[in-house]
């Protein structure tokens, strides 16, 4: 079965939450959150432990009722204060990280499971088809213990993809698998819901799985969205510190505005929205140090590169597809770490020169005000 047409371009999104609030008790786990996913699209819903993701992909099930705010399927109230589907009755596939298939029915009869509501002339060539989209033809008659997990888990999509769900609702899917194996089963798994066009909710912690997945990521904090955007955006723009630092390891920098600027041992940096003498943290992400060895002449960078600063090498290792390389800095002893995607493991001691691209460092108003102390205090 192949994708038939898609939604026009007026088409309500497949998925709406509209102003989504949750309360347990005293606390909030989800407030004034909005969301929507286009057909075809997969948005990831991604940030630290108990930020309120899976609760609010829960609610977009039908599993928990809101205590504020509509859900809308296809521009269709699925949920408000005077209405409440369940589960079964929005169009919605789910896939959860204990996926159980029932261990007494065959593969075959896992995926038909969902099918109930198909004739029984049809199901057997569905369940085939989808057998076959996610690469287990011939395994119909099996049990669930007689396969591996990745196989299982190929299992549960096809159960949870063969009604055609509208969206495809995800809570770390490919948590249980081991590395090697949740690449695959993530890139064929994308691979399929591409193909249907479905619109995809998918829950994970992990910043790598949601670059990997998503056209568009959500990053949640406190129950509350902070950033959506595609993954170049989160990565290269985030709104703040905390946000850049879900992505990747920091080196921070203290300093204070000056002229609309910020002038460090690296030189000087944009800070254009900011009044003078606000105390600023400029950050740089390890793979953006530029780094060379020191071999008598301060290197020529351009113009947007910054200054060059001197450090020696503290430590360096080699871990695969980069190498991370520790430095402190001759001007405060402070460290700053780089990570150059080659395999050079300069020895301690090495002499070297570092500079940061201007363009890809972020000047944040410093989250803690005693920054004025040790201005250029890399942390
Ligand atoms: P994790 O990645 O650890 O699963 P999460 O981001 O998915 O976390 P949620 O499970 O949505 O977070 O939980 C958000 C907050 O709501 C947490 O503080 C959690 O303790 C609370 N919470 C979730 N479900 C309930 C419940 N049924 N009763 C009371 N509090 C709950």
């Amino acid at each position: 079965m192949t994708h038939q047409g898609h939604d026009s371009e007026t088409a309500p999104p497949r998925l709406a939450l509209d102003a989504i609030g949750m309360r347990f008790g005293a606390e909030n786990a989800v407030s004034d959150l909005d969301l929507a996913v286009t057909e075809g699209e997969v948005v990831c819903l991604l940030g630290p432990s108990g930020c309120g993701k899976s609760t609010t992909l829960r609610i977009a099930a039908g599993v928990e009722r809101q205590t504020k705010g509509r859900v809308l399927i296809d521009g269709v109230v699925a949920s408000d204060a005077s209405l409440h589907r369940p589960p079964e009755q929005r169009s919605v596939g789910l896939l959860f990280q204990d996926f159980a298939l029932f261990p007494h029915l065959t593969v075959a009869e896992n995926i038909g499971f969902g099918l109930r509501q198909t004739p029984k002339s049809q199901r057997r060539g569905i369940v085939e088809d989808y057998l076959a989209k996610v690469g287990l033809d011939g395994f119909g008659a099996k049990y669930p213990h007689q396969i591996s997990g990745g196989e299982q888990q190929r299992v549960a999509l096809a159960r949870a993809l063969a009604p055609r769900p509208r969206v495809m609702l995800m809570d770390e899917p490919f948590s249980g698998l081991d590395n090697r194996l949740r690449d695959d089963v993530r890139d064929e798994t994308l691979a399929i819901l591409h193909a249907e066009g479905t619109a995809v909710l998918l829950v994970t912690h992990e910043p790598d799985e949601a670059m990997r997945m998503a056209d568009r990521i959500a990053l949640m904090r406190d129950g509350r969205i902070v950033q959506v955007g595609v993954p170049y955006t989160l990565y290269n723009a985030p709104v703040d510190r905390a946000a850049a630092a879900f992505f990747s390891d920091l080196n921070i920098l203290h300093s204070v505005v000056k002229d609309r600027t910020t002038e460090t041992p690296f030189g000087r940096f944009a800070a254009p929205e900011l009044p003078d003498q606000t105390a600023v943290e400029v950050i740089a992400r390890p793979q953006h140090v530029a780094i060379v060895e020191d071999t008598g002449t301060m290197p020529s960078v351009g113009a947007s590169d910054g200054n060059p600063a001197r450090g020696r090498v503290v430590r360096a290792r080699f871990i695969g597809a980069q190498s991370l390389i520790e430095v402190e800095m001759d001007h405060d002893r402070s460290m700053i770490r780089a990570s150059v995607p080659n395999a050079w493991v300069p020895g301690a001691g090495t002499p070297v020169w570092l500079s940061l691209p201007r363009d890809r460092c972020l000047v944040f108003p410093c989250l803690h005000q005693d920054a004025h102390a040790r201005p250029w205090a890399a942390q």
